[in-house]
């Protein structure tokens, strides 16, 4: 596609400016590519940015509550006509599919329907007559200032996982999306700007570290949704806790597939390549490990390879390519070394993805391993790219030992036909979002995205019911009225 974006501009009070920092370059990562520039803010950026949220946020949090839904009926009818260019716009800078492109694009654009709920999702509570005379009324109102920071591999969605339900409680927004993927989210913000956000609601900057240090550092910050690899999610709690910003971090993923020998294969072997090799393996949701049980281990790790070795790699616009490459030339070197390190350390290595290495674009092949035991690197670490680990388990106690020894509890799913083995793993895994029969157990927008351990730094999780409690603060007021002249008049009391 044609990029109308030569530098991805950010978004400071109302206007679109190019930032005063380092330009970099955003590539197409089917093709090694430049495909755009993009101009990194400043530490100074930044401040205005926040300082722009903070002016706009008192005007903005007296906005009635309707009026704020109104802008995403508006917001969501723009992104509804512009869904099939978004889609476009993730496939060039991302790499995925179309079709996986569209998902996202639409998986976004559930949260923003969520959001034109306001009214109803900002209720508070009250009570008549919870003590002798008094009456009690619990009133939720925005936090301040929200700083959204966000990963590569979703561009399109994480940041509507955020800014939707922020905006509606009446909070202001500074959005840092990643460098590497800056596009999708320069022109979802400029829908929002068409769809009304007044000035200094939304705001947009660019760059890695530096933006994301100066808005842990800024006190005009209140509040910091963030999405991206464990390591800096732990960085980023510690950081901005530390100055009393209330803080949700989501991170890295290791998630475990049981598959039971008495599974239907015809359907678990489908829904299992598709969650691990879908985006090129680079969601947080992706099947990383398959816990083959019992008698099903010989038969599964054929039919994987089988199907794994069929995929088709291609350009995301290609409608028959289904295995994309992944985002930078410097993961497939990584990825390739992940590889030759779970080969030294003794897996079987049944599927070689270094042997679809291509020329052009950053296409790494899909990998499979079997035999991998929790000491290698491929069972613990999260690759993110396209590589299947086999741990094989006598029995459902061992597969649960395998998955709960994971640092990690993003996702975990159970392929089987008992209803006595899929009920044992609703209870004992020990991860927040889970499947059965279901290779990506990717919650809807209703329902917070709830990552256990190492997967989620913080209390209440994006979207959801949680979702809104993160981005309001309760009032509970208690009242009592005396009324002395209604009081003379009924020296019994009233009302009763
Ligand atoms: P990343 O951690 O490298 O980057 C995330 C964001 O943090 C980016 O905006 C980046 O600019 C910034 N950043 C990077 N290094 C930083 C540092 N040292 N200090 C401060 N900020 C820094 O993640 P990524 O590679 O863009 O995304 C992939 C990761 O995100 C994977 O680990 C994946 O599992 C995770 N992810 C998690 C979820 C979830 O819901 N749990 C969803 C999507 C992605």
């Amino acid at each position: 596609m044609t990029i109308s974006q030569n530098v991805a501009r950010q978004l400071i009070d109302g206007s679109f400016t190019t930032g005063g920092g380092l330009v970099d370059e955003v590539f197409d990562p089917a093709t090694g590519e430049v495909l755009a520039h993009v101009a990194h803010s400043t530490a100074r950026d930044v401040d205005a940015a926040v300082v722009a949220a903070a002016a706009a946020q008192p005007a903005w949090a007296e906005t009635p509550v309707p009026e704020r839904a109104e802008l995403m009926f508006r917001y969501k009818a723009l992104l509804e006509d512009h869904a099939e260019e978004l889609a476009l716009l993730v496939v060039a800078e991302n790499g995925k599919t179309l079709g996986e492109a569209r998902g996202e694009v639409r998986r976004g654009i559930e949260v923003v329907a969520l959001a034109c709920g306001a009214p109803t999702l900002l209720l508070g509570g009250a009570i008549d007559q919870i003590a002798r005379g008094i009456d009690e009324e619990m009133v939720r109102f925005p936090v301040g200032v929200v700083a959204g920071i966000c990963p590569f591999n979703f561009p399109m969605m994480v940041p509507l996982w955020m800014l939707p339900l922020a905006l509606v409680a009446g909070n202001t927004f500074v959005l840092k999306p990643s460098p590497r993927t800056p596009l999708s989210a320069v022109r979802e913000i400029e829908l929002l700007v068409e769809a009304g956000a007044p000035s200094g609601v939304i705001n947009l900057v660019h760059g890695d570290r530096e933006p994301v240090e100066a808005l842990l550092a800024h006190p005009g910050v209140d509040a910091v949704s963030f999405v991206g690899s464990a390591s800096v999610a732990r960085h980023v709690y510690a950081t901005a806790a530390s100055t009393g910003k209330r803080v949700q971090a989501l991170g890295g993923a290791k998630n475990h597939l049981i598959v039971m020998d008495d599974a239907d294969l015809s359907q678990t072997v489908p829904a299992v390549i598709g969650s691990a090799f879908g985006n090129a393996g680079q969601r947080c949701l992706a099947g990383s490990v398959v816990v083959a049980v019992g008698s099903a281990g010989d038969r599964l790790v054929n039919e994987l390879r089988d199907a794994a070795s069929a995929l088709r790699q291609g350009r995301g616009t290609d409608p028959t390519a289904q295995l994309g490459p992944v985002i930078r030339a410097q993961r497939v070197t990584e990825l390739a070394d992940a590889i030759a390190g779970g080969e030294k350390a003794g897996a079987d290595l049944v599927l070689d993805g270094r042997e679809r290495l291509r020329d052009e674009g950053y296409f790494l092949g899909a990998t499979l391993f079997d035999h991998v035991t929790e000491e290698m690197s491929v069972w613990r670490d999260e690759l993110f790219g396209p590589i299947l680990s086999v741990v094989r388990a006598d029995n459902l106690d061992e597969a649960l030992g395998h998955l709960n020894a994971s640092r990690y509890g993003n996702a975990a799913s159970i392929f089987t036909r008992s209803g006595a083995a899929a009920r044992t793993f609703k209870r004992q895994a020990e991860a927040g979002m889970l499947g059965v029969n279901v290779g990506v157990a990717a919650p809807m927008s209703f329902f917070p995205f709830c990552g256990w351990k190492e997967s989620f730094f913080g209390d209440l999780h994006a979207t959801g019911a949680d979702g809104i409690r993160f981005y309001t603060r309760t009032k509970v007021v208690t009242s009592r009225w005396f009324d002395t002249e209604l009081d003379a008049d009924a020296p019994e009391g009233r009302g009763h």
